[in-house]
């Protein structure tokens, strides 16, 4: 019984990860590498997967060095391994040796993504295709490979990062791939924690609009025009968002299945 938590303890305890074996899809940088960070703080044995180096033949050096870093600052074993979350039996094998390497495996972080910027009449069937390979696919058999793990072992958490972009059609709007991708995960997070009740939490974060590589391709204009959106008046720094996956992770949320928590300064709410 997943969901059956009957112990009290101490609000820390509720938080403390140690023991706990975690990854985190594209955990080489972004909200993923503040994910991992807060994991490592915690007492997590943390994985970042900053995985699609290895394919695109790019920032090889960033995830082990991501790794070693994590574990010489926060005495924890993180470790980085490298898969592309699109090729299915990449991902499984990569969580499998996970689980193997350190004896289990308690929480997933589907959190790979990617986001590109066209109206909507222009996307070649390729570009259309890659957003939800990437995004839909690429989150669906990451937790569909940690899912085998944790009915075996009879419990585990799965948390996927969703998006506002779930929510709501922002302006001016030439993103409707990206749009569609993140509702495609916020269902999933829905449909697989009743699924997989009886094994695992599942559960979404929808940040806001928050400061890391992905918003790059966005031109002034529009970063002008969405911060003016935003009842907080700035975008979140990635860090903004460590204690939302802590909570998500930890005890603290023993009772929260099927839910998606918002971070966005209030972006959604007008
Ligand atoms: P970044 O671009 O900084 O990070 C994206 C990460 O995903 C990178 O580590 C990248 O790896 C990894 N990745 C991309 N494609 C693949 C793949 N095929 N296989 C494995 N890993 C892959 O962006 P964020 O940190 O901002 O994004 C993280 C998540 O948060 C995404 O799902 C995004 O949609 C979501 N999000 C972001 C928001 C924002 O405002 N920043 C708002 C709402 C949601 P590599 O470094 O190797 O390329």
């Amino acid at each position: 019984m997943v969901l059956s938590k009957p112990d009290d303890a101490p609000v820390q305890k509720l938080f403390d990860l140690t023991g706990k074996v975690v990854a985190i899809t594209g955990g080489g940088r972004g909200i993923g590498l503040s994910v991992a960070t807060a994991y490592a703080e915690a007492g997590a044995k943390v994985h970042p997967y900053p995985d699609y180096a290895l394919v695109r033949q790019i920032s090889m050096l960033i995830s082990p060095k991501t790794a070693e870093e994590l574990a010489f600052k926060y005495q924890t074993q993180a470790r980085a391994y490298q898969a592309d979350v699109t090729k299915s039996a990449e991902i499984s094998a990569v969580i499998n040796q996970i689980a193997e390497d350190f004896g289990k495996l308690d929480v997933i972080v589907a959190n790979a993504g990617i986001c590109s910027e066209h109206a909507a009449e222009e996307y070649s069937p390729e570009e259309f295709q890659e957003i939800m390979e990437v995004n839909v696919n690429g989150a669906f058999y990451t937790a569909q490979a940690a899912a085998k793990i944790f009915k075996r072992q009879g419990y585990g958490n799965v948390i996927f990062t969703a998006s506002v972009s779930a929510l709501l059609v922002n302006t001016p709007q030439r993103q409707a791939a990206y749009n569609a991708s993140k509702a495609g995960v916020l269902q999933l997070a829905k449909s697989l924690a009743v699924e997989w009740v009886d094994f695992s939490r599942v559960n979404a974060v929808s940040p806001g609009y928050i400061q890391t590589q992905i918003m790059e391709y966005a031109p002034h204009e529009m970063l002008d025009k969405w911060l003016s959106q935003i009842p907080a008046r700035r975008f979140a720094s990635p860090y903004e968002l460590k204690g939302v996956y802590l909570f998500c992770a930890s005890d603290a949320s023993s009772y929260m299945t099927g839910s998606n928590l918002v971070v966005d300064g209030g972006f959604t709410l007008p």
